[in-house]
């Protein structure tokens, strides 16, 4: 979703649209950040953009599915997925000495691609280790039976 800066104003501009999922899980895999985690259909993405000047505000959020697999018992489970982000977004040349971080970023011409923003928030939303739940028993490691489900004598 490409914004073009110029169309927007001091009046709040709302735009929804949905990322391609397939894409994010390519993403992941080429970078194995996501311990088998992948999402579950197309997260959707919220943005509320704003100008003042050359300065652009981005408020939004990213939410969807993951479908995960658990570090300990390594069972497959889906939860949801939500993140909320909000930057400023400087021109390119202004204010060279401002460190961009988590919250400033730069934008080149007249266009903000926020595709690029939603995907970056989209992959920082991911667990860095999943559990089916906090107090997962895992696998015995004796006889590999699911401790969550049933006991085992070893
Ligand atoms: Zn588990
Ligand atoms: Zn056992």
């Amino acid at each position: 979703m490409v914004i073009r800066v110029s169309d927007l104003s001091e009046d709040v501009k709302h735009v929804e649209y949905s990322e391609n999922g397939q894409a994010l899980n390519t993403a992941i895999e080429e970078a194995s950040a996501g311990c088998d985690q992948s999402f579950e259909g197309d997260p959707r993405v919220e943005a509320d953009l704003y100008r003042y000047g050359g300065d652009v505000h981005v408020a939004g959020k990213v939410t969807g599915r993951l479908l995960c697999t658990c570090v300990r018992c390594l069972d497959e489970f889906s939860t949801p997925l939500r993140r909320e982000f909000r930057f400023l977004l400087i021109p390119a040349a202004e204010r060279p000495g401002m460190e961009a971080d988590a919250g400033l970023d730069r934008y080149e011409g007249d266009e903000i691609d926020l595709g690029v923003l939603a995907r970056e928030q989209a992959l920082l939303a991911l667990e860095p280790v999943t559990l089916c739940r906090q107090d997962c028993r895992g696998l015995c490691p004796g006889c590999g039976r699911n401790l969550n489900r049933e006991a085992c004598r070893c």
